[in-house]
Formats: C-alpha cells, sequence, structure tokens
C-alpha cells in the first residue's frame, strides 16, 4: 500500500540549490541526499530529497540559507506526477 504523505513536503529547486549540505545535517529522518550537479555549472553538487520518507517537519526551509527550499501541501505536491509516482513505488 502506498504511504500516506504528512500535510506538507519539502520542496527543493535543484535550479538554485549550492550544494552547501546546511538542509542534510538538520533533516531528523536523513532522507536529502547529495547528488553530482550539473555538468556545466560550477555547482559540483546539490541536494535531492526523498520525498516518500519526508515528515514535513519544515528544519531543511528554516535553515537553507538561500530559501531554496520550500513547504508545500502534500495534495498539491502529488498533482505532479514524478512526485506522485515516488510515492507509489
Ligand atoms: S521537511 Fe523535515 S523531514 Fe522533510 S526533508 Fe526537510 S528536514 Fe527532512
Ligand atoms: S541548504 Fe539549501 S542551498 Fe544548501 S544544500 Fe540544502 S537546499 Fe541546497
Amino acid at each position: 500500500m502506498a504511504k500516506k504523505p504528512p500535510k506538507q513536503l519539502a520542496l527543493l529547486d535543484e535550479d538554485m540549490c549550492t550544494g552547501c549540505e546546511a538542509c542534510v545535517s538538520v533533516c531528523p529522518v536523513d532522507c536529502i541526499d547529495t547528488v553530482p550537479g550539473p555538468q556545466h555549472d560550477s555547482v559540483l553538487q546539490l541536494c535531492s530529497i526523498d520525498l516518500p520518507r519526508c515528515i514535513g517537519c519544515t528544519l531543511c526551509a528554516q535553515v537553507c540559507p538561500w530559501d531554496v527550499i520550500s513547504m508545500v501541501p502534500s495534495d498539491q505536491m502529488l498533482r505532479v506526477k514524478r512526485f506522485a509516482d515516488e510515492f507509489a513505488k
């Protein structure tokens, strides 16, 4: 059975992330990982959120120095197919 999402989920704008990792250390469920950045850019890494594990605590959004993470109502997030697919796995 698919996991029931929390009221809100963290949405990370990968185009704006600097890979500073401030969000990684505060996540209580360790659902933020670093991934390689785009080859054409000077950003060597980005962060990526494993949404089905996110509990919507908002800590990452509070600490991001660049306001790259927004908290979005889960029903709104899950209308986007690629996010809904992550929950369906
Ligand atoms: S909202 Fe909380 S649980 Fe979700 S990614 Fe951010 S720190 Fe982790
Ligand atoms: S704190 Fe913000 S800028 Fe830093 S890695 Fe996380 S999302 Fe990216």
